[in-house]
């Protein structure tokens, strides 16, 4: 398995964590990534011009010690969801950013919900505060409410204040990426081993040819090294760093330009160093007709509620994940409210990791995707190519305009109930009138159809003296004169057999059913 083989504790060297920057449009991402990538990114020539490769890599100082840390250049939760979506993750922290004259909005929370779905530890960058309006206490308070506790009010997450545009308390934030970092994971990798790691963005360049930025997990990547990226292989040509100055090799948590490759991988692609080239380029032929076929497979399986009910029967999952989107913010705290009363039995949970007002986006599906999760829409549609993303991603969308109806069918989703259910459609009845015994095909009634229509493919009960004697038998014959028929109506007399059962008398009567499938309101 990619990852493996670590080597011994004693091999394992601490390496930078990996930071993606979130929050709310317009409450400084950007600003807040040039700011940090002015003032701390290292190993920067004076003049130099750092160039966007997609991360690179900032130091500071804590309690003496030089600490770098790298941050991924693109803000937002959507690419880091994406790449989830592909199961590769990025990010070790998060650092959402919200705006002090602004407070929570709505995609600050959206960011929230995407960091806690991929279980990475939050830091959060109080920015803005040298605006006039500026209420860094609130915003605190704000997201003490979304479970976010500061720590200097005995919760767990640092808060920082920042001003991306004055350039203030950007060490301090570093500082509590380093010290978040320090408690809550443990990032080491043993760097003396084939590099093996991430795309985080590629692309065709003019000159150079297929260009892809990657991100070292483990490993120490070296110019001639054979690689495979995603469908993509080749041998590393030259390493740039974010200033474009070549670098002979780059260790865990390094990102770097990666020139050489045949061809263009997808962000989120695996990559990893073979021995050769020759095996680079078969194990990037298989990969890529894996990847066909992973994406065949997947478009002949959505993945739905009722997968996830046979998943649960199979012990495979216990957990039923929904993100919810509904015109109002009332309207989904009922629905949410509602889903918290639904009663979903022993060992199993039910759980909301989003939710938001608001038509169904690519991102919720992107996250939908990511997590395993069904969407519930209320009273609200998709938008843009949702759809289309949710089809290619196995995503189910729900609809639902009654709160009522939402949490019947998902109530009955958990409980089972949504297989098919069958119910008896009475068709017709006919009485014995006489019997005509026949060695070949068994006991023969007579009959005149008193009621409805008898068919040929019913199933049939025996009533004697209005009881039951015999249930779910089928007919072996239908005829009426001497040919055979598929149904008989009422009024006309018959000749029925009762496949494998001859105990019939003349006065009983034959009541003919069929189970048809439910349906639902
Ligand atoms: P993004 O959408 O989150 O990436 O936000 P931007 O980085 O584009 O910033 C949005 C606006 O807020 C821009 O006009 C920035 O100049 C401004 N801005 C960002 N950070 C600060 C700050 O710390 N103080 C002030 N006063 N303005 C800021």
């Amino acid at each position: 398995e990619f990852g493996e083989h670590e080597g011994d504790d004693k091999d394992l060297a601490p390496r930078p964590p990996v930071v993606t920057v979130m929050g709310h449009v317009d409450h400084g991402k950007t600003k807040l990534l040039d700011a940090l990538r002015n003032a701390n990114v290292v190993d920067k020539e004076a003049g130099g011009i750092t160039q966007s490769i997609g991360a690179y890599q900032v130091a500071t100082e804590v309690d003496g010690t030089e600490r770098r840390i790298t941050l991924i250049d693109t803000p937002g939760h959507e690419a880091f969801t994406a790449m989830r979506a592909r199961g590769a993750q990025a990010t070790d922290i998060v650092i959402l950013v919200v705006a002090a004259d602004d407070g929570v909005m709505p995609q600050t929370i959206e960011a929230l919900n995407h960091a806690k779905a991929a279980g990475v530890p939050i830091v959060v960058a109080v920015n803005k505060v040298d605006k006039p309006g500026a209420d860094p206490i609130k915003a605190r308070g704000q997201l003490t409410e979304y479970g976010l506790q500061p720590e200097e009010y005995g919760g767990d997450t640092m808060f920082v204040d920042v001003s991306a545009k004055a350039g203030t308390g950007l060490n301090e934030l570093l500082e509590a990426v380093v010290l978040t970092a320090d408690a809550s994971l443990d990032l080491r990798a043993n760097p003396d081993q084939n590099a093996e790691g991430l795309v985080i963005e590629a692309h065709l360049d003019r000159g150079r040819g297929p260009v892809a930025t990657i991100l070292v997990h483990r490993g120490t990547l070296k110019v001639g090294d054979s690689i495979v990226a995603g469908p993509a292989f080749g041998r590393v040509r030259a390493l740039l760093d974010e200033h474009g100055e070549n670098i002979e090799e780059a260790t865990p948590s390094r990102p770097a330009l990666v020139l050489g490759l045949t061809a263009v991988p997808g962000a989120g692609d695996n990559f990893m160093v073979v021995a050769d080239d020759r095996l680079a380029r078969q194990i990037a032929e298989k990969r890529e007709a894996r990847e066909r076929n992973a994406l065949l497979a997947q478009r002949s399986g959505r993945r739905t509620l009722e997968d996830f009910m046979s998943s649960l029967e199979k012990g495979e999952t216990d957990e039923l994940l929904l993100i919810l989107k509904g015109d109002g913010s009332g309207s989904v705290e009922a629905l949410e409210d509602a889903l918290a009363q639904i009663d979903v039995g022993e060992g199993v949970a039910l759980r909301v990791i989003d939710r938001g007002v608001g038509a169904i986006t690519e991102t919720n599906v992107m996250l939908a995707a990511a997590s395993n999760a069904v969407i519930i829409g209320f009273n609200v549609r998709p938008q843009g190519k949702a759809t289309e993303l949710a089809d290619r991603e196995g995503v189910e969308i729900r609809y639902y305009s009654i709160i009522y109806n939402a949490i019947e069918e998902i109530e009955a989703s958990l409980k089972g109930l949504l297989k098919p259910e069958f119910e008896e459609a009475q068709l017709g009845t006919a009485e014995i009138r006489d019997i005509f015994r026949s060695s070949k095909i068994g006991n023969i009634a007579g009959c005149m159809v008193t009621g409805g229509v008898i068919k040929r493919n019913a199933k049939a009960r025996l009533l004697r003296d209005s009881a039951v004697v015999a249930e779910n038998l089928d007919l072996g014959s239908l005829r009426r004169e001497k040919d055979d028929a598929s149904e008989v109506r009422e009024g006309f007399e018959c000749g029925i057999v009762l496949k494998g059962y001859n105990d019939i008398k003349v006065g009983d009567i034959i009541e003919t059913y069929e189970m048809r499938e439910k349906v639902r309101a």
